[in-house]
């Protein structure tokens, strides 16, 4: 009989539950019944790894991921421009101005509305209908100018990695994967405390940089975690990487008696595959860490390598999140083009040349102002090096 490692209770019909490896927010797929109870999964999904989830909002918008839920791709809020207008991001592609759309011209004779949709529109005119009963709707809508526009501004925003919360969470994605992998469970009284935010977490789950040996080819973007445990050093602990991007070591025990243990797992949350990844780590415990950070120049050095590899690692997800929205695009052009041809069509035949033609000619003419806009933003990251709407604060 299975038990919660979390609270001891019988996991059975009506306890037990789905725990995810990584949590659903992120991406995760891998998942186990018998590590947590309903009540236990229930209480961390809301707290840490609903804080963990908000850490990476960023990624998950950027990279348009499918969550296996009707939830939403996050919008991304507290964006702003090099000028400091403010932006919100939408299915992580799509910048909305969070200034409110009307305004008044000098004099306060005349509005001047700026809606995002066409929705938007009709409810603000509607309004001013309620205000001014002379107005004529139908004059305004038909006036009104329809454009598109793509953003040319770098947006900026912030990242929070390794809040206390955050990390909690990453100390149980490392202890799900232990115990899922046929850990000890008798090895889990060090790190449960540490999940249970009973005990500080700063010494037991720390960030950590993108060790070399973690390959990374091509536009693979995935969660990675690797337990290792060796009974004669008496240390079990886990590398964790997260969207290929940010790494943290967990220290799961420094009594470790049980077998020589060693098992990872990678997972692309892009094209949802499992992929096979292990490193080699030299990482020696919770106690060396400890000493390394009250040296002054120690913590300097491997404080500078983990920025130095998160940025590294930002910028490569970036030209991936980048390749993905420009596929996105021409296909969401592609559809918007057949679409209209066979509205146009009203169910007349057409010969298949003669509709390809007519598809191709739409699909050139509206998708040529999104073109125009990646060409750009690729001559501008390649001039600077960096790309747009990177976040550049990193908390
Ligand atoms: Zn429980």
């Amino acid at each position: 009989m299975m038990i919660c490692y979390n609270c001891n209770t019988r996991l059975e019909p009506g306890t037990l539950s789905e725990e995810h490896i990584f949590p659903q927010a992120i991406g995760g797929r891998l998942t186990s019944l018998t590590l947590l109870c309903k009540k236990c999964n229930e209480h961390y999904g809301a707290t840490i790894d609903a804080n963990l989830a908000k850490s990476f909002e960023f990624f998950v918008a950027m990279l348009m991921l499918d969550r296996e839920r009707s939830e939403k791709i996050p919008v991304i809020k507290n964006l702003v421009t090099d000028s400091g207008e403010k932006y919100s991001l939408r299915d992580g592609r799509f910048p909305e101005s969070v200034e409110p759309p009307v305004t008044v011209a000098e004099g306060g004779k005349s509005y001047h509305i700026s809606a995002r949709n066409e929705k938007e529109f009709e409810t603000i005119i509607r309004q001013f209908k309620d205000r001014f009963p002379e107005i004529d709707l139908e004059d305004v809508r038909s006036k009104a100018v329809r454009s598109k526009s793509y953003m040319d501004k770098a947006l900026h925003g912030s990242l929070t990695l390794g809040g206390e919360q955050g990390l909690r969470a990453v100390a149980k994605i490392a202890l799900n994967f232990y115990l899922h992998s046929g850990g000890d469970r008798t090895a889990v009284g060090e790190i449960l405390p540490v999940i249970k935010g009973e005990i500080s977490n700063e010494q037991h789950a720390h960030l950590y940089y993108i060790i070399d040996s973690l390959e990374l080819s091509g536009k693979e973007v995935f969660h990675f975690v690797q337990v290792n445990g060796d009974p004669t050093t008496g240390l079990l602990y886990a590398y964790v990487v997260l969207f290929s991007s940010i790494g943290y070591m967990v220290t799961l025990s420094e009594n470790y008696r049980s077998e020589k243990f060693e098992k990872s797992f990678a997972y692309d949350v892009v094209t949802l595959t499992k992929l096979e990844k292990k490193v080699i780590t030299n990482y020696e415990g919770r106690l060396s860490y400890v000493s390394m950070v009250n040296d002054a120049n120690m913590a300097r050095e491997l404080n500078s390598k983990i920025i130095n590899s998160i940025q590294s690692h930002l910028n490569r997800i970036m030209a991936v999140a980048e390749h993905l929205q420009y596929t996105k695009g021409v296909q969401d052009y592609a559809q918007a083009a057949i679409t209209k041809v066979l509205q146009n069509l009203n169910g007349k035949d057409v010969s298949v040349k003669d509709f390809s033609q007519q598809v191709m000619d739409i699909f050139m003419k509206d998708a040529a102002p999104f073109f125009e806009h990646f060409l750009k933003k690729r001559k501008y990251i390649q001039r600077n090096d960096a790309t747009e709407e990177i976040p550049s604060n990193l908390d």
